[in-house]
């Protein structure tokens, strides 16, 4: 009884989650972001501003789970060819990453976090995480694995060489 309780109220706060960070959202059109300025119109977030007088304000998906700290994506990565090329990785991942984030405004690094043998890095969205990857393995072969996790919500990637 308290267990079969728990496992709903468990999905019940997984569901609420989903739906918090949902990108799809019903918004009034146009929509303002007031901690960075991009704009809800037509059913999407883009960083043009809109021709209309915006009256409605709430934070995006992108800021929300920023502030929440409850990313969507997670990236790894490892081994000597990393630590012999760091700087050389990490400003291919900050290329991406400025190129989604121009089309895509929803698609950030959260955090990015680099030692001498490894890098961790977050990421608001899934896609983001995954054209991260993609770049590593393009460029530089090594291994990826790509999982997705509760669903599609979340991604996790490793890339080792
Ligand atoms: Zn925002």
């Amino acid at each position: 009884m308290f267990k079969s309780d728990f496992g709903r109220r468990d999905r019940l706060i997984k569901e609420r989650r989903h739906d918090t960070y949902r990108t799809r959202q019903k918004l009034p059109s146009p929509t303002h972001c007031p901690t960075c300025n991009a704009f809800f119109i037509d059913g999407r977030w883009t960083w043009d501003a809109p021709a209309q007088a915006v009256t409605h304000e709430t934070r995006c998906p992108a800021c929300r789970r920023t502030e929440d700290r409850y990313p969507a994506g997670h990236i790894e990565l490892r081994g000597p060819f990393y630590t012999a090329h760091r700087d050389e990785l990490l400003n291919l991942i900050r290329n991406v990453a400025a190129q989604e984030r121009a089309l895509h405004p929803l698609e950030r690094i959260m955090d990015l976090t680099d030692e001498e043998d490894h890098a961790a890095i977050t990421t608001t969205g899934t896609h983001l995480a995954r054209r991260i990857g993609e770049a590593l393995a393009r460029s530089y072969k090594g291994t990826l694995a790509l999982e997705y996790v509760d669903g599609d919500a979340q991604v996790q990637i490793a890339w080792e060489r």
